[in-house]
């Protein structure tokens, strides 16, 4: 059986992130979206609120499985017997160090590849950041970020905007 592994922030997951799961699932047996964890970055959502929406917007696909972890990625496939790691590319930008990344992995674990994907068109220029910032102004979401998290991504952006606003009125 080939195991995928599928890392990010996905802080949180965009339509271009569902682009790269809907496509690497329909090429390996089993793929495993991690949503990987960095004690030095305060995300938006929460370990578990990423996860949990993960899970709702890929309930359509058998085959994904949702997961979070501190660990080295490098470590963590061989722990969950992944011979291959995905990455989507955006940009030529995206690929020095993702180019960097793959080789580390491959050291750690000589076992390990990593498999890029091109991003769809439509998502290029989509990044988890972008819809960040836009989500603090009146525009929908909806290009973006999938249907069925929309209005939790929209209030939480809304909410986080609100409160710096009134933290900088303070000070
Ligand atoms: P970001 O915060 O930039 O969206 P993540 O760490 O959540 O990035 O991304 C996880 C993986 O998904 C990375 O391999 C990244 O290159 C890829 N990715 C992010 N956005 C897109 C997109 N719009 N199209 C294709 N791949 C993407």
């Amino acid at each position: 059986m080939k195991i995928a592994i599928y890392p990010g922030s996905f802080d949180p997951i965009t339509k271009g992130h569902l682009n790269i799961i809907e496509r690497a699932a329909s090429i390996f047996d089993r793929l495993i979206v991690c949503v990987m964890v960095n004690a030095e970055k305060q995300p938006m959502f929460s370990r578990a609120e990423r996860e949990n929406m993960i899970r709702r917007v890929t309930s359509h696909l058998q085959n994904v499985e949702v997961d979070a972890s501190d660990e080295l990625l490098a470590e963590y496939a061989r722990r969950k017997g992944g011979c291959v790691i995905v990455k989507g590319l955006r940009a030529v930008s995206d690929f020095e160090h993702e180019f960097q990344m793959a080789l580390i992995n491959r050291n750690i674990n000589p076992q390990l590849d990593t498999m890029f994907l091109t991003a769809e068109h439509d998502y290029m220029y989509l990044s988890s950041s972008v819809v960040r910032e836009l989500g603090t102004y009146p525009v929908s979401l909806d290009p973006y970020v999938p249907a069925e998290i929309i209005d939790e991504v929209t209030a939480r952006i809304h909410s986080v905007h609100e409160r710096r606003i009134q933290d900088g009125k303070q000070h």
